[in-house]
């Protein structure tokens, strides 16, 4: 009792005694009244109205079975059907034992049985309602995202793991859902839009819980975990379910992506499973085309061996594991073809993978901005070995690196080259740069202002991979570049397709007009080489002349070469 008091403390909870009989509510109201507010109603239309009227501010209802207007049944039906009425616990009072199943069944919280027990005994099966049922309101407002009414992340898994163990690990299915591009949903429409989204979102997933017989969560921000019992046909199934979310979002601008992952292996837990169906999601990022995709055991060693690259990196720099090859580029406008320069070219030779390709990591450190040091890395390897040449055989030939369009936001990048020159008492122009042509469209005044700044300086710059950019005419015509280097695509077919053959002598000619030089780089073939030559392309790179070639290698061809 003392327990009751001390709960009660400060706030009085008020509890609404129903009965048709006054003597009978008088007798439980001086049974409670030293610790909660009461009200009384004759009859279950009077109770209604009370009920209605306090709405949060009632606690407790004690209602009796037969009395007149409503009855006791008939009000706790309502009561039980209405979303914020049924929060409210009902005790019961009846006189015979074969209503209890039947107002169990209803809802009903307790009994308190006629004639009257002791009041301490029904003081405390009042307390313990009233205890039990906002302690349930806790526990629900507490694992339930307040917008959507979906469960949160942490009761989620944990329920998840929970019906794991009671389905005695059946196969499961897992879903992430994400809306593509949501801060803009949010920046152009309000959050209160954008609230709405995720709403109407809510709800579509409940719903599909709901049939599926599975849980759903909030993940964070835009994003919803699903876990539901695995079904063979869920791959067919996939479109369909995605039609009913979107019927449900009802706003046509608005798209997300799904990433499955069908659980089959039932050794995994369910974090496992979540993160599987992330991934595939995470896969779909920049995807215009599908929204869907499924989780591979393939794409999942492909994460791991990309989480490995990049955690290996720092040691892999100390430790000298990235090695430069060298491939020759020569000027073929005279008699004999002349060996002008050099490109630097990484790889990896990984202690565990052996040699990994550029085309691997090159793009994986691109997107974390590690490749700033491993660029720097190589530019410093490729101008010490310029000047290895000129100190060792006394040949300078240039050398160019590849500058990645991450680098050129480097705001030191003027600075770390010059010092790189420096360092190796080189001329920046023995140290040529190669910067991708997407490189400037994705941002071309930064790119523009930077390159501008270099040539001030004194180095050349070369526009790699050019025709794949989609640079304008007029653009073009801005740019400071000192060389195109025409993207390998077009030389392929360059003998075999007229189109293509085409196309490289209009980038000739533009190049003409800009005034600076043509590279073509990989040509393979004599072929290819004697059309380029035709159509005045000046220097060629590819295997026709030489590989890529580690420094030994490159520096006996070096030696013996016509310069
Ligand atoms: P890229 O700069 O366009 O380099 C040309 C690529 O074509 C090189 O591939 C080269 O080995 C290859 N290649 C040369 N001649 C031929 C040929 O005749 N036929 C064919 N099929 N291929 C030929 P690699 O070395 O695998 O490099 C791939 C890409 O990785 C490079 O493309 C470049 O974008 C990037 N990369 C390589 N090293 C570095 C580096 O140190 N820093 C940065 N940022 N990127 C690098
Ligand atoms: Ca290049
Ligand atoms: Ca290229």
């Amino acid at each position: 009792m003392q327990e009751l008091l001390e709960r009660n403390k400060g706030l009085r909870r008020r509890v609404l005694i129903v009965d048709d009989e006054a003597i009978e509510r008088e007798m439980l109201g001086s049974m409670l009244s030293d610790l909660y507010e009461i009200s009384y109603a004759e009859n279950g239309a009077i109770a209604l109205d009370i009920i209605k009227e306090l709405k949060q501010n009632l606690s407790l209802i004690i209602l009796d079975l037969y009395m007149p207007e409503l009855d006791g049944y008939s009000l706790l039906q309502v009561i039980r059907t209405d979303p914020y009425m049924k929060r409210i616990p009902v005790i019961v009072l009846t006189s015979e034992k074969s209503s209890e199943i039947k107002c169990l069944k209803m809802g009903a919280a307790d009994f308190i049985v006629k004639p009257y027990d002791e009041p301490n005994l029904i003081r405390a099966r009042v307390g313990h309602s009233i205890e039990l049922a906002e302690d349930s309101i806790i526990i629900h407002e507490t694992e339930r995202d307040s917008l959507t009414g979906l469960f949160n992340k942490e009761f989620f898994v944990e329920y998840g793991m929970r019906m794991d163990i009671q389905n005695g690990n059946i196969p499961m299915d897992a879903i992430t859902i994400d809306i593509n591009h949501f801060h803009i949903v949010n920046e152009l429409y309000s959050r209160t839009y954008g609230d709405l989204i995720l709403k109407r979102i809510g709800t579509a997933i409940h719903n599909f819980v709901r049939i599926n017989g599975g849980l759903a969560c909030r993940a964070g921000g835009n994003s919803f975990d699903i876990y539901i019992p695995h079904t063979d046909d869920l791959a067919e199934r996939v479109p369909e379910y995605i039609a009913d979310i979107e019927s449900i979002i009802d706003d046509k601008s608005i798209s997300f992506r799904m990433g499955v992952y069908t659980g089959v292996d039932t050794d995994i837990n369910m974090e496992r499973r979540l993160e599987c169906a992330r991934l595939a999601c995470r896969k779909l990022r920049n995807s215009y085309t599908t929204c869907y995709a499924f989780y591979s055991e393939e794409m999942h060693n492909k994460e791991l061996r990309e989480e490995r690259l990049i955690s290996d990196m720092d040691r892999a720099l100390a430790e000298k594991q990235f090695k430069l090859y060298y491939q020759p580029k020569y000027n073929i406008e005279g008699e004999i073809p002349v060996l002008s320069s050099a490109e630097a070219l990484v790889r990896w030779v990984h202690p565990e993978f052996g040699m990994i390709s550029p085309v691997e990591f090159i793009p994986l450190f691109e997107k974390n901005g590690l490749i700033q040091k491993l660029d720097h890395y190589v530019w410093n390897e490729a101008a010490a070995m310029a000047r290895h040449w000129r100190d060792k055989h006394g040949i300078h030939l240039p050398v160019s690196v590849n500058v990645s369009r991450v680098d050129v936001f480097n705001p030191m990048l003027c600075e770390l080259l010059c010092e790189i020159v420096k360092n190796n008492e080189l001329v920046p122009e023995g140290l040529l740069l190669e910067i991708t042509e997407s490189a400037y469209t994705d941002n071309a005044d930064q790119i523009i202002q930077t390159v501008h700044n270099l040539r001030e300086l004194g180095f050349k710059i070369e526009m790699d991979d050019f025709g794949c950019g989609y640079s304008s005419l007029n653009m073009l015509n801005s740019l400071p570049i000192d060389a195109l280097k025409l993207d390998m695509t077009f030389i392929r077919n360059i003998s075999t397709d007229k189109k293509d053959y085409r196309l490289v002598a209009i980038m000739i000619d533009i190049a003409r007009l800009l005034g600076v030089p043509v590279i073509a780089e990989g040509v393979e073939t004599k072929e290819q080489m004697e059309l380029l030559k035709e159509i005045g392309c000046e220097i060629i790179q590819g295997y026709y002349f030489s590989k890529p070639l580690p420094a030994d290698e490159f520096e006996i061809l070096l030696t013996t070469a016509q310069i």
